[in-house]
């Protein structure tokens, strides 16, 4: 039994205050028996015993009693201890005072004096065990109270983080949709599988290519956009990707509608533990507008032909190239005859015709990949062709410089044709001989010139 517990017994007779201490002194193992004979007093002993954590399970009063009757003392005392369980022992059977006592001190059960002392017993074991369950219910029903608050806070908790989560989460899930729209709008990009067909493209992609995003899903990539590039060059781009590398450069390539549009375009290989293609992200970017300020820095304005500047690094590289392939190459330069006294006659601007017919002539004559034609000065222009043989070189020098007279553009005041002629220097580089700085060769090219010159004109010297 819990060794807090006290009952209390009440009554103004001494001698029944003894007969309850002997009769139930040892009925109840550790619960302590205080007898107050005076009511007066009963309170505040309650309010102590309360005070020093002890408890008062049951009360045992007298109800004829000096100064108040049993009814009253328990109901002061109920106020104090309300779970007491309270006990009325009574002489004459007042009714009234049971009621009373009933009503105002939540009376458990009222005894008869004499009592009988096995029923006084189980009387109180019975007031005992009630207030024992009762407060064992009530603790368990604390507990499962504290316990229920415990999971509704956990609950509240873990509702709020789900919650924050939840809105951070739509808060990412916005952004990123965000971006996937601006790279939709703004970025070419094209996904393709492992067997080149088109799985995604962007908004951006659709409209620099000039196809609809149907038209292009599902189809072939390599077929449908790079219908105008070289198989060499896609030969190129296929094996870098087979071998897991990324491939990147600056591709020329043609709209559905037929528009030439410059890209530098990245194309990776989509690899799952760095080995597996599961296929090919394309990421392109547009440089027409770049290109086309490219091409008019390297751009002669009235001929079209490249210009000085590009001569230069054109006949560099070309040089250098070459060497490495074991090319032959013939590099001539020519300048008009007599062109200022054309000039000084026909005008200048007719002067402007001549020198676009001569440079069409150029383009006319000279298409294949590794030739290349320049205007390098006034009326002097350049042309670099790779050539097998010497005699090819020479042949190409004498077919121009007659196929310059040919274009029978009258002159009137050359002595040396009555149309427009052109004297020409050429200088062979072949890949055997000692490596020739540009400068070399254009020096030697241009004294050439300058014999056929001297040598008459309408000629060509080599
Ligand atoms: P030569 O046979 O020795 O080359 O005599 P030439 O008169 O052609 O040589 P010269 O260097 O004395 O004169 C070149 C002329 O070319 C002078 C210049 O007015 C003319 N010329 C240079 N550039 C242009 C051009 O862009 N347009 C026109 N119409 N004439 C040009
Ligand atoms: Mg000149
Ligand atoms: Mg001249």
């Amino acid at each position: 039994m819990n060794a807090n517990y006290v009952i209390l017994c009440i009554d103004d007779e001494e001698t029944i205050l003894d007969s309850l201490s002997m009769e139930l002194s040892g009925c109840f193992p550790g619960v302590e028996l205080e007898l107050v004979q005076d009511n007066a007093e009963a309170e505040e002993l309650a309010r102590e015993l309360l005070a020093e954590g002890l408890e008062i399970p049951v009360v045992v009063c007298d109800y004829i009693m000096p100064g108040r009757k049993g009814d009253e003392v328990l109901a002061a005392i109920h106020a104090i201890a309300p779970k007491a369980r309270t006990v009325m022992l009574t002489g004459q059977s007042s009714l009234d005072g049971v009621t009373k006592a009933i009503n105002r001190a939540n009376l458990y059960r009222y005894i008869a004096k004499p009592w009988d002392r096995d029923d006084l017993i189980l009387t109180l074991q019975g007031a005992l065990e009630s207030y024992v369950q009762d407060a064992t219910i009530q603790r368990q029903n604390a507990e499962l109270k504290e316990l229920n608050e415990g999971l509704e806070r956990k609950v509240e908790e873990r509702t709020a983080e789900l919650r924050a989560a939840n809105a951070e989460l739509a808060e990412a899930n916005r952004t990123s949709n965000q971006y996937l729209d601006i790279i939709d709008q703004h970025v070419l990009i094209c996904r393709i599988d492992k067997a080149g067909a088109i799985v995604y493209v962007s908004e951006a992609f659709c409209r620099k290519s000039g196809f609809e995003r149907q038209e292009l899903i599902g189809r072939n990539y390599w077929q449908t956009l790079y219908f105008n590039l070289s198989e060499s060059r896609i030969r190129e781009i296929m094996t870098t990707l087979e071998r897991g590398e990324t491939w990147q450069g600056e591709i020329r390539h043609q709209s559905k509608d037929g528009r030439d549009y410059w890209v530098h375009e990245i194309v990776s290989p989509d690899l799952v533990d760095e080995s597996l293609v599961l296929g090919f992200t394309s990421i392109r970017q547009d440089i027409t507008d770049k290109k086309a300020v490219e091409e008019l820095s390297i751009t002669d304005a009235l001929t079209g032909l490249y210009n000085r500047r590009h001569f230069n690094s054109v006949l560099e590289r070309e040089l250098g190239r070459a060497r490495e392939d074991g090319q032959r190459l013939a590099f001539a330069i020519f300048d008009v005859d007599h062109f200022k006294a054309y000039n000084d006659n026909h005008g200048h601007a007719a002067g402007d015709e001549v020198l676009k017919r001569i440079g069409r002539l150029l383009n006319e004559r000279y298409r294949r990949g590794r030739d290349y034609v320049f205007r390098i000065g006034g009326e002097e222009f350049a042309v670099l062709l790779t050539v097998r043989r010497p005699d090819e070189a020479e042949a190409a020098a004498a077919g121009l410089v007659a196929a310059v007279e040919a274009l029978e553009l009258p002159h009137g005041h050359s002595p040396v044709s009555p149309c427009i002629t052109i004297s020409l220097g050429l200088r062979l580089i072949s890949p055997d001989e000692a490596p020739v700085t540009v400068d070399q060769v254009f020096t030697e090219a241009d004294t050439r010139l300058y014999r056929a010159k001297a040598g008459g004109r309408n000629r060509y010297v080599l």
